[in-house]
């Protein structure tokens, strides 16, 4: 199994670290050729969601990227990455917008952006989790499913094989997150 982060801005070397953790192969994507590689997931990093959205267009990367998600490549966005993947995004706009998520940009506002805490992620218990200046998932809706809700609001998601948190797994020593995903992609090779 091979996983690309898209790096290009923002937190992608963290990504790489824990998948070493877990032995999963993985590359960068930060040019079209990038792309000729073959890859069975994808992760789209934290970071600042305009500035990646603007630089996919510009290395011609977007088109590309959307067609395979739409066609069923697992892709795991956090927090930045979940601006991209949502469908609708109050104050930003809308990237790949194949998620049906509405994603509130900076959503705890510019002093409370970052904090730690710990929470109930569906099926995997209580995990740490961090948020950085992060959005929070304001609606889920068609077949989009909660999976984690901090404070009455919804920090993780997914929808058949895309998933989103709001916060951070990769700053943290905890894996599961990042298994979850990687469990994701093996069971969308026998589907
Ligand atoms: N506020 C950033 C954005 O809108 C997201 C912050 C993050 O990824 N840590 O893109």
């Amino acid at each position: 199994m091979t996983i690309a982060i898209l790096a290009m801005q923002g937190a992608f070397l963290e990504h790489g670290q824990m998948l070493d953790r877990l032995g999963v192969e993985h590359f960068e994507i930060r040019k079209k050729e990038d792309l000729d590689r073959s890859f069975d997931g994808l992760i789209l990093p934290g970071g600042e969601s305009t500035v990646m959205r603007k630089l996919l267009i510009e290395l011609d990367i977007y088109d590309i990227l959307k067609e395979k998600i739409e066609d069923g490549l697992p892709v795991f966005g956090t927090c930045a990455g979940l601006i991209l993947l949502a469908d609708q995004v109050e104050d930003g706009v809308q990237c790949f917008g194949t998620m049906n998520i509405l994603a509130k940009r900076n959503a705890y506002g510019r002093q409370l952006g970052s904090f730690y805490t710990e929470d109930e992620m569906k099926g995997l218990g209580k995990i740490p989790m961090t948020f950085i200046r992060a959005p929070y998932i304001a609606d889920v809706y068609g077949n989009a499913e909660t999976l984690a809700v901090v404070d009455g609001k919804v920090v993780a998601a997914r929808q058949e094989n895309q998933l989103a948190t709001a916060f951070h797994p990769e700053l943290n020593d905890d894996t599961s997150v990042h298994e979850y995903f990687v469990q994701m992609i093996k069971e969308s090779k026998t589907q």
